[in-house]
């Protein structure tokens, strides 16, 4: 069976993580005989400079006919004055909305080797793995109507709404259920249903949804809590759902606590389950081209990518493992570097993670 894979590596470090995930996604085709067919087009400021696009028509093609995309970064400082709607930022928004990847993925695993990276004691956090369930197309980022207007007194107001269909979110508590399923079978909903009648709806569907995931033990945390109880014990998580919003804010924080963004891999999803795949990251312009980017959440899409567009369970693990290897070995990118390990390049960390498979 031929998949086609496309690489979009994007802007400022975009290109060198991408080549490095390239690289291991090549071995482990090779390895495992998966028939993963590669291509790779622009987006974000890189097709602005050929096409004056964010995202080019041939992209988009490209991008719905694939399996899956793995994504570098996009963005960067030049671009910065252009008009919002043309950024390069814009290009990752129209991938989102156009292939309908409703439901974000972000694991925050703090690998032992690199508890010390937390700043949380390492008893708090040491062995975390959560998985935060974030919906990505609704909620008050997109909700109608928004604006700024100016009221009958002068004074202008800016307004935006929160609003979730019942569909909405049923169909991301069915992606929480399913990944607390293939987890540690605990999930947490998290909501605001004590002020917001949005979320009085997402708990009663959420609710609706425990039948059908009997083996799933289904908890709900208001939101402000559900901030406080990630730092306080953030290994009572196993599965967190929530809105846009608060998704957005949560995953970020998660993501703090394992110490380095450059570790953080993460999968957007629709509901053919075709998916892009992408670091935590942004474009990091501030190292591009010095060689010295982490490629290890770009390496951990790619094992996601397997996971969960592809079905290849065992050559995500084997990906996983590696990495876990290589840190064993004490090799660091600059952004993880401890006392006691070995300073390497982007390409060094990806040439060590092949020989690790
Ligand atoms: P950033 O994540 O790019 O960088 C924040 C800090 O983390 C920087 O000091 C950077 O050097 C470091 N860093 C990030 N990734 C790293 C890696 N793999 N290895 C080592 N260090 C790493 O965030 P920012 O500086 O706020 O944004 C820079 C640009 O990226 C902006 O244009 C922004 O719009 C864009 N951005 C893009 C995405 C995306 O493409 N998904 C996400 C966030 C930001």
């Amino acid at each position: 069976m031929s998949r086609s894979i496309l690489m979009l590596p994007g802007d400022g470090i975009g290109p060198e993580i991408v080549a490095e995930a390239e690289k291991v996604l090549h071995k482990i085709n090779e390895k495992f005989s998966l028939g993963l067919h590669f291509q790779s087009a622009l987006v974000g400021g890189a097709a602005i400079e050929e096409t004056d696009s964010p995202l080019p028509d041939e992209t988009l093609d490209m991008a719905r006919k694939a399996d899956a995309i793995l994504l570098g970064a996009v963005g960067g400082p030049q671009w910065d004055k252009r008009p919002m709607a043309s950024r390069p930022e814009k290009g990752l928004l129209g991938l989102r909305s156009n292939l309908q990847l409703f439901a974000n993925l972000r694991p925050a695993i703090l690998y032992p080797q690199l508890a010390s990276a937390s700043s949380l004691k390492p008893e708090v956090v040491s062995g975390l793995d959560i998985m935060i369930v974030r919906e990505l197309t609704g909620g008050i980022y997109f909700g109608q109507p928004r604006g700024v207007r100016e009221l009958e007194s002068g004074e202008r107001q800016g307004y935006n709404t929160y609003a979730y269909t019942e569909s909405e979110i049923r169909r991301i508590g069915r992606v929480a259920f399913e990944a607390a399923q293939q987890r540690g079978k605990k999930l947490c909903s998290v909501d605001k249903a004590n002020v917001l009648e949005v979320t009085v709806l997402w708990r009663e569907i959420m609710e609706d949804l425990r039948r059908e995931y009997p083996d799933v033990e289904l908890s709900h945390m208001y939101v402000d809590n559900a901030a406080m109880q990630l730092v306080r014990a953030p290994k009572q998580f196993d599965v967190i759902v929530t809105g846009n919003m608060f998704g957005d804010i949560l995953s970020d924080e998660a993501a703090m606590l394992t110490g380095s963004i450059g570790m953080l891999p993460s999968a957007s999803l629709n509901s053919e389950k075709q998916g892009m795949y992408e670091p935590c990251h942004g474009s990091a312009p501030d190292i591009a081209g010095k060689g010295i980017a982490n490629p290890l959440a770009t390496i951990l899409s790619g094992a996601m990518m397997l996971r969960y567009s592809l079905g290849e369970e065992k050559a995500a693990g084997a990906i996983e493992a590696a990495v876990s290897k290589v840190l064993d070995q004490g090799l660091r990118t600059a952004d993880i570097m401890s006392a006691d390990g070995r300073k390497v390049s982007t390409r060094e960390m990806g040439d060590a993670v092949l020989a690790a498979l």
